[in-house]
């Protein structure tokens, strides 16, 4: 167990929590910090239950360059041979129906980035996907027909833990320390100029974190940054800091079987020959391939009728998945029908349910970096890298690839993030 004072602490070990210590030390050597988390090992949280799958197709310019950015720093990784991040370039496929508003958003993308555009004729010679949905059950669902496809092709699938490994492997070479199974109980603020007094701190002394308490004992430090995903709000509520962010339950059902191996495998228009990553048109159903286990994910982030409760260890629900998820996905992918479920899980989303980007703001001696919104791993590096430039007071943070973002573009006070209209 640690026992001096550092110069920052990270609370929090998943994604963002590695990725802003990697980037602090990484600009400011001499720094010392340490990364603590109550599991007992690093990307045990929401990391671990991702269906990871990235894509630069976002509305916003903020997510798109936290996205675009963060993408092309995997890549150079991956493409550097010393470390395998499991990425693979499936795409992103947008499967929609006529009017689909999302075909205008994805032209206006393609000005920035690779989309395939594939008419119906095309998409007829893949022989597992049904492009009008027929019976009665696809019309009391009321599923629209498929008129066209868009493939991101600066998208694909990654394996979590593998770039948690990474970032977690750098930390240690660079020099942060790191102390797990070490929960921190709530954020209490303390006065700057204590007065010994029962009752501290009082409304005229000035206020600052300068220790937590954790089960293992107390931890000093100048500053603090919450990685704390949806954990964030009990984190903070005690010191009067909003996190800005809601919870939302999000499950994934793995399937596996013959039929699920000819979908997967039987696309013939990538390298690889195996299907994107797919969004069917209705309700924003999506198909995770996962060519690793020979199994496809299968996922939604459904909102009407999802409550924003939250529990410790959320379970996936079997008939969410019977009676929600597979009368979608087998309407357009029939064969499906024979898939078993050989597993499931289900985590949470730490929400900014305004514009649906990142939240990384610094208030008292707290930097707060949370509300991903469903995309953390996907914007990872970018956003240890703004957690970076805020806590060297800079006005902007420089990405890789060299694009830059105004840092309080994704504050609370002076934010001007628009609001982001794809949301998986
Ligand atoms: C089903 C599902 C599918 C998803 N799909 C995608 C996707 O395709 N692409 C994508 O980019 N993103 C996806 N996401 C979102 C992504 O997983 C998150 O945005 C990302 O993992 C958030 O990282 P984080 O580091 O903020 O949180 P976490 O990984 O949850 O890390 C927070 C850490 O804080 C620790 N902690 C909390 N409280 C305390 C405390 N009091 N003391 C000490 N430690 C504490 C926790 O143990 C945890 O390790 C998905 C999420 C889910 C649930």
């Amino acid at each position: 167990m640690p026992l001096s004072k550092y110069d920052v602490i990270v609370v929090g070990a998943g994604i963002v929590g590695l990725t802003s210590a990697y980037h602090m030390k990484l600009e400011n050597p001499d720094l010392k910090i340490l990364v603590v988390d109550r599991a007992p090992a690093f990307a045990q949280g929401n990391t671990a239950k991702s269906a990871a799958g990235f894509r630069d197709l976002f509305s916003s310019d903020e997510n798109f360059k936290l996205s675009s950015s963060t993408i092309s720093q995997y890549r150079s990784i991956q493409e550097s041979g010393k470390f395998d991040l499991g990425m693979n370039f499936v795409g992103y496929m947008f499967l929609m129906g006529p009017n689909d508003p999302r075909k205008n958003l994805l032209m206006e993308l393609s000005d920035r980035t690779k989309i395939e555009f594939i008419d119906r004729d095309e998409l007829a010679s893949y022989p597992y996907l049904s492009l009008n949905p027929t019976g009665e059950s696809a019309g009391i669902m009321n599923l629209p027909s498929i008129e066209t496809a868009a493939i991101g092709k600066n998208c694909g699938i990654i394996e979590p833990e593998l770039i948690a490994q990474f970032y977690y492997d750098e930390c240690v070479r660079i020099g942060v320390e790191f102390s797990f199974s070490t929960e921190v109980s709530s954020f209490r603020l303390q006065p700057v100029n204590p007065i010994d007094f029962p009752g501290e701190p009082f409304l005229w002394q000035d206020k600052t974190l300068r220790t937590i308490e954790t089960n293992r004992g107390d931890l000093t430090a100048d500053i603090f940054i919450a990685a704390t995903d949806t954990w964030t709000t009990s984190l903070l509520d005690p010191t009067g800091i909003d996190s800005h962010i809601r919870p939302k339950k999000r499950q994934i059902f793995q399937t596996g079987g013959n039929e699920v191996e000819k979908v997967l495998f039987g696309w013939e228009r990538n390298s690889d020959g195996v299907l994107p990553f797919t969004i069917v048109p209705s309700r924003g159903v999506y198909i995770r391939p996962a060519p690793r286990y020979r199994s496809l994910w299968l996922g939604v982030a459904d909102d009407y009728n999802r409550d924003f409760s939250f529990t410790e260890n959320p379970e996936a629900e079997r008939s969410f998945y019977d009676y929600n998820l597979s009368q979608i996905i087998t309407s357009y992918f029939p064969s499906l029908i024979e898939q078993k479920v050989t597993g499931m899980w289900a985590g949470y989303y730490s929400y900014n349910t305004v514009d649906k980007t990142p939240y990384i703001f610094r208030d008292l001696n707290i930097i707060v970096a949370t509300g991903t919104s469903g995309s953390g791993i996907l914007k990872g590096d970018a956003i240890g890298r703004v957690v970076s430039a805020l806590y060297s007071g800079k006005e902007t943070a420089r990405l890789h690839g060299g694009q830059e973002i105004k840092v309080d573009s994704l504050g609370v006070h002076n934010r001007s993030a628009a609001s982001e209209n794809l949301v998986l």
